[in-house]
Formats: C-alpha cells, structure tokens, sequence
C-alpha cells in the first residue's frame, strides 16, 4: 500500500470509484481508494440503477448527460461491462402543472441539444404497449433513458482508475483521519497510515461516521426504501425488444423492464428511517424485510398505469437503505472549514450523476474549482443550524414527496423554523410569509385582513402575486421598510483590514472613513465567486455585506488570504440585523427619527456612518438594492424588534410599511440589477455579467487576480441582457431558455419577475454574445412554449439612477 498519496477515497461505492477514476484521468495518479469490505458493499450493489438525462436544475441535466454517455465510454476503456440498457423513457404528464414542467424541460433540452421531445399517444403505445395512456395529457422521450448494472459500473470505474496507476484496497477501513499542522492528512488504516493531501469522504451510507473521524457533522439520514420485480410477463417474453422506462410521477412510483418482467419501486408517505443515530459498522450486503404493504397507494397507481404488473405474481423484492441530506441533493464540495478534505455524500440518482459529480470533484480538487456551477449541491448551502430534527423533518418531506415538483418559489414548511430574529413574532402578527434562507427565516411578503396566509404553488402566477403588487407600488410611491437581516454580515478590524481586503476582493477599498464599494470576488477561473459591498466605518474597522446564502461557502475564499496579525475578521450575521428603508418617502421618514443630516450634500450615495435613528445605534449604509432613494440600517439583535416598529409606524404615517423579499426580488429586476447565485456565478466572466468595471487591475494583488487576467481580454461569450416578455398568467422564474425568433436558442433567464411599478413582465438573462440587440423580437418559454419578447436597452425603472441619488 502507498504510504503517501494525492487524495484518499473512503469508500468503494459507485461514487468513490468515480471519484477515483477522474482524479486518475484527469492526472492524480498516486490515489487510493480504501473500502471497508467489498467494492460496492453500501446502497450501491442493490440499487434499481435507472438512468434519467433530464433534471429541472440545468447543470444537473449537463452532468447526468455527462453521465450518461460515459457508461459507453467506460466499457470501450475498460473492458468491463456497464450493463447499459438504454431503450428511452417517457415521461407521462396527469396534470397541467406537470406538462409545465416537461414543456419546460422539452424546451431546456432544445436549447442544450439534449434529446427529449414530444411523442403522441400513438407513438407512445408503440414504444410501451403494456401502458394505458388514458388521462394522460401530454408524452416525452428521451431515447437515452434506461439503467445499468450497478455493480458493473463501479467495476468499470474501479478498473479504469486502476488502469491509471490509482490503487484500490478492499477489506481496508480508514479508521482515522487526521489533519496535519501542515494541513496534509494522515488515514489510518489496520493495514498501515497513508500521508495525503485530499481526503474525499465518499462512504455513502457511512458518510455520517467517516465525517465524525475528522470532527465533522454531516445532516444525513438514511430510509428504506423498495422495489420489487415481477415474474415473467408473456408480452415481454415475446416483444423481441426491450422496453422503455415509465416515469409517471404524478403516480409517485418508477417503473421499467427487468429480465421479463418488470421492476417497480415507490416512494411511499408512510416512509421508514433506518440507523437514524448511526449506521451499524458491520451492516454490509443484507437488505431489510419485504414491506409490500407500505408501497401499496403506490403500487395501485402503477397497476392502473401498466395492468400487466397486477397479473403476475412478484418474483423478488428489495428493500434497501440508501442516505438522505435534507434537500435530497448531494452534499458535494470541500468543507470549507477543514483544509483539503472533500465530501460528495447523499446521492439519490446516483447512476444518473456519479460521472459528472466525479468529473466535477477531480476539477475542484486538482483545478480549483468544478466548471460548473454546483452551489445548488454545494454541501455549504447548510451550516450548524441544519441539525438533526431539522434534517429529519426535511428527510422525511422529501422522500415522501420524491416526485412532487419543486415549483419556482415555493418553500416547503417541514422543519421550520430553525433560525429567528426577534423580530419573527411580530412580522408574523402583521401577516408575513416565511421563506427560508440560510436557515433563517425572512419575510417574503405580508397578507393584509382578509388575505390568505397560506401561499399557493405553481409555474403560473399564485396568489402571492397581488399582495406583492401592492408592497412594490407602495414602496416606489411612498417608502418600504424590507428586513435584510439575513444578508451575511462580516467585520474586519486591525491595523491590516485594508490591506487584507485589498488582497481578498478586486476593487479598491475605500481610502476614505465613511466610503463603500461595490466588489466582485473572482474565482479559480477568473469567474465571480460573490459580490459584496464593503463600508470603511474607521481608520482600521470595515463592515462587508454578502449574499446570506452563500456565507459558508465565502469562507473558502475568505481563509485562501492570510489575516494579517493583528487583524481580526468575525461574522456578524447573528449579532446584527438590519432593515433597508427605501422609495422617495425614505428620507422624509428617517429625518423624522434622527438629528443626522441626511441631505444628499451631507449623506451622499454610497456612503455610510454610524448615528442614531431613534435612540438606536445604527450604521446606516446610503444604498438599496431596490434601485430606490434609500438606506440600510444596521443594529444589534437586540434592538431590532424596537427599531422594526418605529420603522414601520412611520412608513405608516406617510403611506408606506412592510415589503418582503419577492417584492425586493421585483424591484431589483426593474432596476437591472444582479445577485448572486443568479446572474452572479462562477461560471461566468465579469466582462460578460458587466462586473469587470468594479475590477481593479493597476492596484496590486487580489485573489484569483492571474486567473483573471487570463480571460479578462477574451470577448464575453454570452452578455447579461434584459428582456420584456409578452405574458398571460405567468412570468418567467429562471431557467427558462431564450431563443430567437426562428427557434434558435441562445440563451436563459436567470431571474425572472413581474415589474409591477413598470407594468411589464421582465427577466434578466445570458444570450450569446452579439446574437441579439436591443429592440429585438426573441422569444422565452415560458411554461415551456414560446412567449414573444423584446431585448431592452436599458432597465426600465430610473436607468438615469435619478431616484438612487436624488
Ligand atoms: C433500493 C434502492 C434503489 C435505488 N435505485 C436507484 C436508481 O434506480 N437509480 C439511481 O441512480 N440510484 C438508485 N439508488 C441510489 C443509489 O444506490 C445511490 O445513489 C448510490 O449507490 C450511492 O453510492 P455511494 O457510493 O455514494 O454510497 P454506497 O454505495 O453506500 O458506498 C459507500 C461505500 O463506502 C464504504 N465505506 C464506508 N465506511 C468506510 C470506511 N470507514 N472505510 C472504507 N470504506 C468505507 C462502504 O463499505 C461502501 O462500499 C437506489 C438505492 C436503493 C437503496
């Protein structure tokens, strides 16, 4: 066994053989993949092992693509047979909202090339004879679907990364983990210690117990879940083809050909977790006893669907543990606050994904950064508050609702809440609606007397949409008071903060006490990692604000540049909370609360101070991000609930109060403005999302400054623009594809909203670059068919930024 490597993989399942098979691909040869028992010996060897190339999520669909074509690959490579069965799927719609959704994606693989179209009944009962296609409004196929043998795909991994020099070791546990002040790992292992620089923690169902080797929580927790395969079925045993996958989800059950039969597996309300407080060590090849009766709603529907299942008799049935995060999505990603050791652990469509998020890990941890976008699976999207009720309760809505779609902004109430502000009982009494963001719960729009206080979900528009109206117009009039307490918060202090900073971000920070700026972070490829404005309040004390739900994941950035000595960064996000008072009123109802001047002579935009609004202690920031005249007002926790109430009695007074964060949602749309995780990713340049301006060159080092440099002379690929679309009943949400009027596509939407003080339906979005210009007819599909649009030329609410500076 290697005594030194470049990665330890924990874990020879279908992930941690992908991993290896990619790092030793991509160049890491000295790797090694230590497994307990068996390779394959965790939810893997029993898995149903469907392939599926579609996902709502784009990136997911390009690397379950990626996926998808690499089992072929694999085989030629390796010799090893994947067992690749791939005779389509068709997807069955029951309701309107579900032919949203596969239009949608019908219309997200044109854009991709990815082929997935429309079939009429006809064709479908040609595919799939054995399927009774009554009530069903709308068919897609996707000639790729089908399934692969699940331990013939590990294998194949296992041997083309041995093929590359990388060893593999079963019957080796890594029994310990231990970092190095050098920050290099050491595994220890019965047969002897391997010095490392990564660590990948891919052991599936043991990922809880491998991360608690290295101190580290993970919220995972793992279910039963079953399928069961019937006995032969005469119509197959004389089809003399296979046949495609089912996936008829409206039924909440999955169903395909196995042998001559066929195979079907649900997941069921009445849900069973299993090893909820650890997985047992010696667990290795077994698999729980037939529940049939637990699946059984299920079953019916697939019997309705496909009768030929209720006319045979079953010939075996599996029901195995897999492990869930509270999203169902992977945790995947370095953690950021141990060097060097990477996690990619609950995986549910695993086959689906194991190539891409292999791929994905060898670029992060060879390269720097994965090539796409994946804060989505990035296991920093939870912190310390997703503990394990909250994952439990998240755990059990998601399995249970495994097909149910995920609508554009609805939030699911399991678990909830887990992290308040003071403030959170009396926004209640006024009639707010909850969502959540980093674990924080934030008013998204407030119900007056009479209003329902539950949200409804759906592509069209909800009944949401109106109320929002109102607290937009309402805020453009007079003025709105949003509570941005959940934006991430951070201080530096110390005789290097300004340097630090000026080593961190790419602008140059303030000179001036009193000053703010607006700066991107660049990522390993010269992309944006975040951006963030920075407020210098002293000599050496800066304040910096981001995006909340990245807070976590800006750490990895924020600890790749040294803290000079005596320079202290903390997080404030828990200490403060702050509230944005915005719209023309703004400052009328400020001055009425403070002595402080707020004339624009003596507050000008893009300034900030500490004063007092009403006996409280705030350090008030002259930005919005509603494109509005406006402030943010920062105070402890403590006086939030006191200054909240002041607030918005004297919004009150001058016809404004609460708005929520879809309206803020709305009014930085109108305005043109971006965010991140939207139009902000690493994936694209700063000259592409306009963000290159706030980039300074000539000032000295900055992090990722080379990678930068690299691409920052290329023309943009693709070009932020604005589009208005020509709706009934829906706005478009992000993700929905752009084309040309002819149907060629040429781009997406990342955010999409009703402008209601503009009267337009609006997104902002990437089209390739030079492909379109303004005053352009385009079209964008919304649920999924072509809605007419036109590219502006500027943002339509005070492009003259008029109302910002007034
Ligand atoms: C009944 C069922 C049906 C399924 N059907 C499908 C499907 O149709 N399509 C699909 O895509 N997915 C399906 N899945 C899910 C799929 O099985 C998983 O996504 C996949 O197997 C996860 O693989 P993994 O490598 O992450 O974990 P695992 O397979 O659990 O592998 C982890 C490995 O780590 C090893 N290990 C643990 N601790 C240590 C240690 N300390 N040292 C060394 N090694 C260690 C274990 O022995 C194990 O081999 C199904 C799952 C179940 C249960």
């Amino acid at each position: 066994m290697r005594t030194h490597a470049q990665a330890v993989v924990i874990g020879g399942g279908l992930i941690g053989c992908s991993i290896l098979y990619h790092l030793a691909k991509f160049g890491w040869t000295e790797v090694v993949l230590l497994e307990r028992d068996e390779l394959t010996s965790g939810s893997t060897w029993h898995a149903a092992a469907n392939i599926h190339g579609l996902h709502d999520s784009t990136n997911i669909s390009r690397l379950q693509h990626y996926t998808m074509a690499l089992y072929k690959e694999l085989e030629k490579e390796t010799g090893q047979g994947c067992g690749v069965f791939q005779p389509g799927s068709l997807y069955l719609a029951q309701t309107e909202a579900r032919e949203h959704q596969l239009r949608l994606q019908e219309a997200k693989a044109r854009r991709y090339k990815m082929n997935f179209y429309e079939v009429d009944r006809t064709e479908a009962e040609r595919l799939h004879p054995l399927v009774d296609f009554d009530g069903i409004r709308c068919i897609m196929y996707e000639p790729e679907g089908g399934n692969v043998d699940p331990s013939g795909v590990t294998m194949a991994y296992a041997a083309g990364a041995r093929q590359r020099g990388a060893e593999i070791h079963r019957f080796t546990p890594a029994t310990a983990t231990e970092q190095q002040p050098d920050g290099s790992w050491i595994v220890r292992t019965p047969k002897g210690e391997i010095r490392t620089q990564w660590v990948v923690n891919a052991a599936g169902l043991w990922a809880r117990e491998v991360a608690a080797l290295a101190g580290l929580q993970l919220p995972l927790i793992p279910t039963e879940h079953q399928y069961f395969v019937t006995e032969t079925i005469p119509e197959i045993a004389t089809m003399g083809r296979r046949l495609p996958s089912v996936a008829d989800r409206d039924g909440e059950y999955y169903l395909r050909q196995e042998g001559l039969g066929l195979l079907i597996g649900a997941y069921e309300q009445n849900m069973k977790f299993w090893a909820e407080e650890g997985t047992p060590q010696d667990f290795g090849h077994e698999l729980f006893p037939d529940d049939l009766e637990r699946i059984e709603e299920n079953v019916m529907r697939a019997i309705a669907r496909v009768p030929a299942v209720g006319e045979v008799g079953i010939k075996k049935v599996i029901n195995g543990p897999m492990i869930w995060s509270p999203d169902g999505a992977a945790l995947f990603g370095p953690v950021p606050e141990l060097k060097n050791y990477f996690c990619c652990n609950g995986l549910i469509p695993g086959f689906s994904q194991s190539g891409g998020l292999g791929k994905l890990a060898a670029e992060w941890m060879i390269e720097g950064e994965p090539t796409l976008d994946m804060f989505g699976w990035d296991l920093a999207r939870f912190g310390h508050w997703a503990g394990k009720a909250f994952t439990k309760a998240r755990v059990q809505d998601q399995y249970s609702h495994r097909f149910k779609i995920h609508f554009p902004n609805e939030e699911r109430a399991a678990g909830r809440p887990v992290r308040t502000r003071p403030a959170y009982a009396l926004q209640k009494e006024m009639g707010a609606q909850f969502g959540l963001n980093f674990g924080w719960e934030h008013p998204l729009w407030f119900a007056t007397k009479g209003e329902p206080r539950e949200e409804t979900v759906g592509f069209t528009r909800q009944n949401w949409w109106e109320p929002v109206g109102r607290e937009v117009r309402m805020l453009r009039k007079n003025v709105g008071i949003i509570d941005t307490s959940n934006y991430a918060k951070y201080s530096v202090t110390g005789p290097g903060a300004e340097a630090w900073l000026n080593a961190l971000f790419a602008n140059r920070m303030p000179r001036e006490i009193g000053r703010s700026c607006l700066t991107p972070l660049i990522g390993k490829r010269g992309g944006i990692a975040g951006d963030f404005t920075v407020t210098r309040l002293g000599q050496d004390e800066f304040r910096i604000f981001g995006s909340g739900m990245a807070e976590r994941f800006h750490q990895r950035f924020f600890q790749a540049v040294p803290l000079p000595a005596g320079t202290e960064w903390r997080s404030m996000t828990e200490a403060l909370c702050g509230f944005n008072v915005a719209g023309p009123k703004s400052r009328e109802l400020l001055q009425r609360l403070t002595n402080a001047e707020l004339s624009t002579e003596s507050f000008p935009f893009m300034r900030s101070r500490r004063m007092t609004v009403g006996g409280i202690d705030v350090v008030a920031l002259r930005v919005s991000f509603t494109g509005d005249l406006g402030w943010e007002l920062y105070c402890s926790q403590d006086k939030q609930v006191a200054l909240y109430r002041m607030l918005v009695e004297g919004a009150r007074e001058l016809g404004g109060g609460p708005v929520g964060s879809r309206g803020l949602m709305s009014l930085r749309v109108e305005k043109g403005y971006g965010s991140w995780g939207r139009e902000y990713s690493p994936e694209y340049w700063p000259q592409e999302s306009g963000l290159h301006r706030l980039i300074k060159m000539d000032k000295g080092d900055f992090l990722n400054r080379e990678a930068y440099a690299a691409i920052a002379n290329n023309p943009p690929r693709e070009t932020l623009v604005m589009v208005s679309i020509e709706v009934n009943d829906a706005d478009a949400t992000g993700g929905e594809p752009i084309f040309l009027p002819d149907g060629t596509p040429i781009g997406q939407v990342m955010s999409g909203v009703y402008g209601y003080s503009v009267g337009m339906s609006l997104a902002l979005g990437y089209i390739k670059a030079g492909s379109a210009k303004p005053g352009d007819a385009l079209t964008v599909a919304i649920l999924g068919r072509p809605h007419r649009a036109t590219l502006l030329e500027r943002p339509p609410f005070d492009p003259e930024g008029q109302r910002l500076r007034a």
